[in-house]
């Protein structure tokens, strides 16, 4: 039972790049945390360190009140799961899932019992005697998660394990994850560059970017309270709609004053900022409302509409600049039609141009 504390991590690679800068995080025993960015980011750097597959080069490490910097990996009592599952090809799964216990040299029928256990928290009960190459990607990836969890270790850490099954297959062992994750109890730490993922695994979210931490968050703190353009944009499909526009005499102008919104009346604090984003989120447009007095009225003509099933986006535009709607599809105003949607003031957000931080 230990927390996790990272402090001041940076990672400088021999060649002399920084991937990770002053990393700051404490993680609570039991704890689902994701790391999630863009391709390069750092996430994995910052796994490898935790894992002590790759040296940290200033900072500190702490496994409870330890300080594991210069612990090796089998010290630290952590489990990895890669993206590559990283199978023995000529092993059955029972042989696979037992590896590791036998290099531990336990009672063979301690190790029978263990890999049966695993295999039942599993679902893998039926395919024991099988090679890897026998399996479909969800069963390999199952088997390196049974690898993992058999060794009754305090911390997990994933890497992208989810990237290399079909989408329908992603989804299913995304909630097989988190089921394992109560069950066994343990810290885990998942890396990965996909938004869904994140929300809807996590207790919290570390959003990053080119080596900095961004925001951490739970799901919901990231999605209603992002603290600038990148955590708003990362968090969410589609995507936050952010549209560029400059104060002028109490009136938001958007593109060459094309459309002015007065919204300084109701949102004093953008009066300090003079060139802004402006941020909504798709699925927070109306286009059925009966009460326009919670909101802005914007006049939009339809230039595509996309029927996604339980929903429709809708791409319109708020002056020049294109903006996505994503409504019922029952109340999806018709193509190359002019339509109204409002825009309610507690869905709006501004950034400013410059530092592109959320302004509150
Ligand atoms: P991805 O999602 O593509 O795996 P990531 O966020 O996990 O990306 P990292 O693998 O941590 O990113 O890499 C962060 C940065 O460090 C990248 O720019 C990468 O090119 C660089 N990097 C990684 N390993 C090394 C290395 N051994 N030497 C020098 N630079 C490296």
């Amino acid at each position: 039972m230990s927390n996790l504390t990272l402090k001041n991590i940076n990672k400088i690679y021999p060649n002399g790049f920084q991937a990770v800068y002053d990393f700051n995080l404490d993680i609570k025993h039991g704890e689902f945390i994701t790391l999630v960015g863009p391709s390069g980011c750092g996430k994995s750097t910052t796994l490898r360190m935790i894992a002590g597959l790759e040296n940290i080069s200033e900072g500190e490490f702490y496994i409870g009140d330890t300080l594991a910097n210069d612990l090796n990996p089998k010290q630290r009592g952590i489990a990895m799961v890669f993206q590559s599952y990283a199978l023995y090809p000529n092993l059955s799964v029972f042989e696979n899932l037992a590896f590791g216990l036998e290099l531990q040299g336990l009672d063979e029928e301690i190790i029978e019992e263990r890999v049966i256990k695993t295999a039942k928290i599993l679902g893998l009960e039926t395919y024991l005697d099988r090679k890897p190459r026998e399996l479909s990607g969800g069963q390999c990836q199952r088997v390196a998660v049974g690898r993992a969890i058999i060794r009754k270790v305090d911390i997990f850490l994933m890497d992208e394990p989810l990237s290399n099954l079909d989408a329908k297959q992603r989804v299913t062992m995304r909630s097989e994850i988190i089921d394992i994750h109560r069950k066994v109890g343990s810290t885990t730490i998942y890396v990965t560059h996909d938004q869904t993922e994140a929300m809807t695994m996590s207790d919290r979210i570390v959003v990053m970017k080119d080596g900095y931490v961004q925001q951490v968050g739970t799901p919901k703190e990231l999605y209603f309270e992002p603290v600038n353009l990148f955590v708003a944009g990362f968090i969410g499909e589609p995507p936050m709609n952010f549209v560029p526009c400059h104060l002028e005499n109490e009136s938001l102008l958007f593109n060459e004053a094309s459309v002015s919104l007065n919204l300084v009346s109701k949102f004093p604090q953008i009066k300090e900022h003079k060139e802004l984003y402006f941020g909504f989120r798709p699925e927070h447009a109306l286009v059925k409302y009966d009460d326009p007095s919670i909101g802005v009225e914007v006049e939009g003509f339809v230039e595509l509409t996309e029927l996604l099933g339980d929903n429709t986006n809708v791409y319109t535009k708020i002056g020049e600049h294109n903006v996505i709607l994503k409504v019922d599809p029952h109340d999806a105003p018709k193509v190359d039609s002019t339509f109204k949607f409002l825009i309610p003031y507690e869905s709006m957000y501004f950034f400013d141009k410059e530092t592109e931080r959320v302004i509150k």
